[in-house]
């Protein structure tokens, strides 16, 4: 293994909602000794502030005034990165069903992507991460070390989130699984950096394996990357 690659190493997570992504990435994190980055957690935060700023998510001349006026923090933890809006803790809060809404709605524009992706470039420059969004193997980081795609069918990733989300949001599973699907419309059918593996990605569908397994493929995969070897 060489020292300088396992110091600066990337690691691109991209799928749909309720994949797993965000638990691989900060499990992957603590393994591999690599800071974790949520980049939803920034378009939530960005779609907090235009709920709050009463915007218009369908204008992007609007919402680019806006991102000129936003600060968007993300501080690294063990579980989770703690996410603050000009300086307010909102980790809590862009977790609830309307943020949600607003984030896959206000993520489609072009000129906060470009925004976006600028920020996520800056805060992973030094290398160290694991970086999980929609875009970061296609968009962000093109030339990531290591490039997973985790998907998983619709109704296992509904089932997952509402489990997940249960003791937080009050929602029926059959709301959370109809949310996700118009998420997965808006995030795969947009123009700009619509979801995709990219071609050197290695896809990883979970619908009928454990968060070990997925695990074990992934550190596998990170390892053989590592030692110089093809993934096995
Ligand atoms: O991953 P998470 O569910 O927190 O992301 C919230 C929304 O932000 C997604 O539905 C998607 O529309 C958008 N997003 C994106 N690109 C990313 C990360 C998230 O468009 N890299």
């Amino acid at each position: 293994m060489t020292e300088d690659l396992a110091r600066h190493l990337i690691v691109a997570i991209d799928g749909p909602a309720g994949a797993g992504k965000s638990t691989v990435a900060s499990r992957i994190a603590e393994t591999f000794g690599l800071v974790n980055l949520e980049t939803g957690a920034m378009y939530r935060a960005f779609a907090l502030k235009a709920i709050e700023s009463d915007a218009n998510f369908d204008d992007p001349e609007e919402l680019q005034r806006l991102a000129a006026k936003t600060q968007i923090r993300l501080a690294p933890a063990r579980q989770g990165n703690g996410v603050y809006l000009d300086d307010i803790e909102v980790t809590r809060r862009i977790r609830e069903p309307d943020v949600t809404a607003a984030a896959s709605r206000v993520s489609v524009h072009p000129e906060i992507r470009r925004w976006m992706v600028a920020m996520q470039r800056q805060l992973g420059a030094a290398g160290g991460i694991v970086m999980e969004g929609r875009d970061i193997g296609t968009a962000v980081f093109p030339h990531a070390d290591v490039k997973i795609f985790l998907d998983a069918a619709a109704e296992t990733r509904g089932q997952r989130r509402f489990q997940q989300n249960a003791s937080l949001i009050d929602q029926a599973p059959q709301a959370v699984l109809e949310e996700l699907r118009e998420r997965d419309r808006r995030d795969r059918t947009r123009a700009e950096s619509p979801l995709a593996p990219a071609a050197d990605a290695i896809l990883i569908d979970s619908t009928h394996l454990s968060l070990d397994e997925v695990l074990a493929r992934v550190e596998s995969i990170i390892s053989a990357r590592l030692a110089g070897k093809p993934p096995a």
